[in-house]
C-alpha cells in the first residue's frame, strides 16, 4: 500500500514498533542496554541525524568521520590502558571478532585451508562465524562445568603448529565469567602467539567497575588486541564497536586495500564498503557527554542492581548462579544440590509472565563430554537499578510457580525426529540434505509455523519449546531449522 502522506507512512511504522519488545525501562534483560538517561538517547539520535547522509567509506572526503574515529580510539585506548594502541571503529562485535581473526590469519602466513584458533568453550559464536568465513578451525576448549573457568594448561594442550591466535573473553556472554587473561597472556608470550581479548560485551563496563577487576585489558602482557562494543555498555544505538591493537602492523593486517581494478582505489578497514557514520556519531556524542564520571556513575548502578539480583537468586532454593561471574551479566541454572531443582526455562517463562524477559540458553555439551547446564541469562543495565525490587520479587514468585514443573519438552514431532536420529533411522546428513520447502514442512508439522506473525496473532513464539528442541536434536540440524525459520519469518508468505 502506498500513500503520498508521510504522516501515514510513519503512523504505520509506529504501529509496527508497538509490537516490539520494550527497548527501554529494563523490561528486557538482553539485546538492549538502557542507560536510563533520556537526554543521552536524544543526544545520540541528534548526532546520528547530523551525519546521516555521510558515507564512512572515505574519511578523506568526509573528514568528520576521521575526526570522530580518532576521538573514539583515543577514548577507548585510555579506558583500556594502552595509550599507544591503534585501532578501527567497526559496525559491531561480530565484525570486530571477524577482523581480529582475519588480521592474525593474514600475519600467520599459513596457506589457505590451514590454521586454527584456540579459545575457551564459552567464547562467543562470532568466532565460529569468523572461522567458517575464513576457512580456519575454532577449537573450543572445555571449561570447568562448575566454575566455567578454563585451565590455561588445557588451552595450551590444544595448541599446535597451525595455531595462529588465542582468544579469551572479559567476560564471556553465556555465564559472565572472566577468563584468566593474565595466565593465558603469559602462556601466549611463551609460545609467541597473539592473544585477542573479546571485551565486546563488558569492556565499557569493566573499565569503570567499582571493585578491583582481575587483569583483563591491553595492559596485560601477551594481549595483542581487544574489542569492545559501544552499542552495549557504551549505550549507543546499534552499529558501533572498537577493535584496538597494541601493535601497528597487526592492525594494518586487518585492512583490505586494492588499486588493481578499473574503479576508485579501495581501502577498507572493515568488512563493509559504503558504511553509515550514524553509529560512530552516536557513540562519539555519548562518550563526549558522559566522560569518565558519567560512565562510572552508570556502572555503579549496574553493580548495585547486579549484587541485589545475585543475592535474590542465591536465596532461592532450587536455583544457582552459574560459576563465578564478574561484571554486568550472569546466568542462572537449576541447583542440582537442592531437593527441588528448578528448571531455569520454566523459571524464565514464569518471570516473563510477570513482565520481565530473560534469555534462555540451552545446555551445551563440551568436547570432553561434560555439560554446561541449561541456563537463563541476565544482562544488567543501569536502568535495572530502578526496577530491581520489582524484578527481585518477580524472580522469587516465579521460582514458586516453576518449582513443581518438569523441564519443558520439545514439541512431539521433534521428539519423534530426535528418536529417529538416536535409532539411526535418520542421519544428520539426511536432514541437512532436505531442501528448504521440506525443512519448513517439518517445522510447521512441529507446530512452529514461521508464517504466523506473533504481532498479528498476539501469540508469542514459544521460546521454551524452541530451546527444548535445540536440546534434543543434533546441533547442525537445529542450526538448519533455525535458518529455515528465520528466512521464512522475514520473507513474505508464498502467494496463493
Ligand atoms: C555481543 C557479543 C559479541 C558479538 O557482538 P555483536 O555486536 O552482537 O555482533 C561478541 N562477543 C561477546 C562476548 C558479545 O557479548
Amino acid at each position: 500500500m502506498t500513500t503520498r502522506d508521510p504522516d501515514e507512512v510513519l503512523a504505520r511504522l509506529r504501529e509496527l514498533r508497538a509490537s516490539d519488545a520494550p527497548t527501554h525501562g529494563g523490561r528486557v534483560l538482553s539485546y538492549v542496554y538502557d542507560s536510563g538517561l533520556a537526554e543521552l538517547d536524544r543526544l545520540a539520535a541528534d548526532a546520528a541525524e547530523l551525519v546521516r547522509p555521510v558515507n564512512g567509506l572515505d574519511p578523506t572526503v568526509f573528514g568528520s568521520v576521521a575526526a570522530m574515529e580518532r576521538d573514539l580510539i583515543a577514548f577507548a585506548r585510555t579506558a583500556f590502558g594502552s595509550p599507544e594502541a591503534v585501532g578501527t571503529i567497526t559496525s559491531g562485535g561480530t565484525e570486530s571478532c571477524i577482523l581480529a581473526v582475519a588480521s592474525a590469519r593474514r600475519l600467520s602466513g599459513l596457506a589457505a585451508g590451514h590454521g586454527n584458533v584456540v579459545a575457551p568453550s564459552t567464547v562467543h559464536a562470532a568466532f565460529d562465524k569468523a572461522a567458517e568465513l575464513l576457512g580456519v578451525e575454532l577449537r573450543r576448549v572445555p571449561v570447568d562445568p562448575h566454575t566455567t573457568r578454563v585451565d590455561p594448561d588445557e588451552l595450551a594442550a590444544r595448541i599446535d603448529g597451525e595455531t595462529f591466535l588465542l582468544v579469551a573473553s572479559a567476560p564471556n556472554y553465556p555465564t559472565g565469567t572472566m577468563d584468566p587473561i593474565a595466565e593465558i597472556g603469559a602462556m601466549a608470550l611463551e609460545r609467541s602467539l597473539p592473544l585477542h581479548v573479546d571485551a565486546c560485551l563488558g569492556g565499557f563496563a569493566l573499565a569503570w567497575w567499582p571493585k578491583r577487576t582481575p587483569p583483563w585489558d591491553l595492559r596485560v602482557p601477551g594481549v595483542t588486541s581487544l574489542a569492545a562494543d559501544f552499542h552495549k555498555y557504551g549505550y549507543a544505538p546499534k552499529g558501533a564497536s572498537v577493535l584496538l591493537y597494541n601493535d601497528r602492523d597487526r592492525h594494518r593486517a586487518g585492512y583490505f586495500a586494492t588499486a588493481d581494478w578499473p574503479g576508485y582505489p579501495i581501502v577498507n578497514p572493515t568488512l563493509l564498503g559504503s558504511r553509515s557514520a550514524t553509529g560512530t556519531a552516536a557513540a562519539w556524542a555519548i562518550t563526549r557527554f558522559l566522560g569518565d564520571d558519567g560512565f562510572g556513575a552508570l556502572v555503579a548502578d549496574i553493580d548495585a542492581a547486579r549484587a541485589e539480583l545475585i543475592a535474590t537468586v542465591n536465596a532461592i532454593d532450587g536455583l544457582r548462579v552459574v560459576g563465578e561471574p564478574f561484571g554486568p551479566v550472569f546466568a542462572v541454572a537449576a541447583d542440582p544440590t537442592s531437593t527441588h531443582p528448578i528448571d531455569p526455562h520454566r523459571w524464565s517463562d514464569a518471570v516473563r509472565a510477570r513482565g520481565f524477559t530473560l534469555q534462555a540458553q540451552p545446555r551445551y555439551r563440551q568436547a570432553d563430554g561434560t555439560d554446561l547446564a541449561a541456563s537463563t541469562h541476565l544482562t544488567i543495565t543501569p536502568v535495572t537499578r530502578r526496577s530491581v525490587g520489582e524484578l527481585s520479587a518477580a524472580m522469587v514468585e516465579a521460582s514458586r510457580d516453576a518449582r513443581s514443573l518438569p523441564p519443558i519438552e520439545a514439541p512431539g514431532p521433534l521428539r519423534d525426529l530426535a528418536a529417529a536420529f538416536d535409532s539411526g533411522a535418520v542421519t544428520v546428513a539426511d536432514a541437512l540434505g532436505l531442501d528448504s520447502v521440506t525443512t519448513e514442512a517439518v517445522l510447521i508439522g512441529a507446530g512452529i509455523d514461521p508464517h504466523t506473525d506473533p504481532s498479528q496473532t498476539g501469540e508469542a513464539i514459544d521460546i521454551g519449546a524452541v530451546i527444548a528442541a535445540i536440546d534434543v536434536l543434533p546441533r547442525p540440524v537445529t542450526a538448519r531449522m533455525l535458518t529455515e525459520f528465520l528466512a521464512s519469518y522475514t520473507n513474505p508468505a508464498p502467494e496463493g
